[in-house]
């Protein structure tokens, strides 16, 4: 078996330990004499994985009480509706661009009543996070919403926006779990699984109680509705249940890690490796503002088209995989999430230098 360093920004490199766990199991799952995926999620094996897999969650963001753990599906993107139709009670919403996952997010609010673009780094190609200390909140904004992490430009919100009291709605999709949050200070916390905590498939929403409600926008379906999730537990229907019982074992593998600071210090000293590199190379640039860095995605370029697509495919080959940057914006893009481990970004900052001397 050869498994390579895998930089891809989403579905995204899992830790191995929970792959193989999970192989020990496929046949059989702790003497059911049968695998997750042939089970009922009314069973009592099933509701023991999902129940401690909110646990587990619960514990490694210390989520308040008054907060609800949904497990959903529809991927991040179906959140940009399903927040306005559950949540737009004035109709009026407060949108910060910082990227496509954003502008996505305000486009799909527009549907639902008046999405106001407050800020946006658009100008400069969404290089940098805005000043977001005293915006043109509006008075009846039935929320603020952000994409904390820019998974494409590689960019995320160090301070939180000041919202002037109005709740706080927040994109974590590419940055779940890498650090620890203060759940108190969102509304809802939200983000696909697919890059730092399990296969696709799930969208775990924090939601704060208050904000789940009979009073939807009229015509939104009845799976769109964040009360009947949280009344029933995430099972409403039948649940993503294979893609659940994995982020349970991430959850259980972030814990024995040492939770949520050990993670950040971890991130921190692996982007740094990388972003060092690259403050010194006289070939690779990195395109963010020093200060609105990601511990995530790293976009970086040569300034080449020719060179960026030498340096991808030589890259591939010598086992670095998905370092393409977005189509959108090209280049190079080397996500590191949680389970990319420190051997891999030394690797590739090696790999990199040694590419730098043979081209220059
Ligand atoms: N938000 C962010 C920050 C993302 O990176 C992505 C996907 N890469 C999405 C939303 C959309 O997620 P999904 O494909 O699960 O709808």
């Amino acid at each position: 078996m050869s498994r390579v360093y895998n930089f891809s920004a989403g579905p995204a490199v899992l830790p191995e330990s929970v792959l193989k766990e999970a192989a020990a199991e496929m046949l059989e799952y702790k003497g059911t004499g049968m695998s997750v995926m042939e089970m009922s999620h009314r069973s009592k094996a099933y509701e023991e994985i999902i129940k401690t897999a909110e646990q587990d969650l619960r514990d490694l963001m210390n989520i308040p009480d008054n907060y609800k753990v949904l497990f959903l599906q529809g991927g991040a993107s179906q959140q940009f509706a399903m927040i306005p139709m559950n949540l737009m009670k004035n109709k009026v919403a407060d949108y910060i661009v910082t990227g496509q996952w954003a502008k996505k997010a305000y486009e799909e609010g527009k549907i639902y009543g008046k999405a106001n673009c407050i800020a946006s780094s658009a100008d400069k190609t969404f290089s940098y996070i805005p000043d977001c200390s005293d915006l043109p909140i509006s008075e009846d904004a039935d929320y603020v919403y952000i994409c904390e992490n820019n998974t494409i430009y590689g960019t995320k919100f160090k301070t939180l926006p000041n919202t002037k009291g109005k709740t706080l709605v927040s994109d974590v999709s590419s940055c779940f779990l890498s650090e620890p949050v203060d759940v108190s200070k969102y509304g809802i916390i939200y983000g696909g699984v697919q890059k730092n905590i399990g296969p696709a498939g799930v969208v775990i929403v924090i939601i704060r109680e208050d904000l789940i409600t009979e009073d939807t926008l009229s015509g939104t379906p009845t799976m769109l509705k964040y009360k009947i999730h949280a009344d029933n537990e995430s099972l409403y229907n039948t649940p993503p249940a294979y893609g659940i019982y994995i982020c349970g074992k991430v959850f259980k593998w972030l814990k024995e890690m040492g939770g949520l600071e050990k993670m950040k210090e971890h991130n921190e000293k692996k982007a740094a490796i990388l972003y060092d590199f690259l403050d010194q190379s006289k070939m690779f640039k990195g395109t963010v503002v020093k200060e609105d860095r990601s511990l995530m995605n790293v976009p970086f370029v040569t300034g080449s088209d020719e060179l960026d697509a030498k340096f991808i495919k030589e890259a591939k080959a010598a086992g670095f995989e998905n370092l393409k940057g977005h189509r959108s914006v090209g280049g190079m893009r080397a996500s590191i999430y949680n389970a990319m481990p420190i051997e891999g970004v030394k690797a590739l900052v090696e790999f990199m230098g040694k590419f730098e001397a043979e081209n220059s």
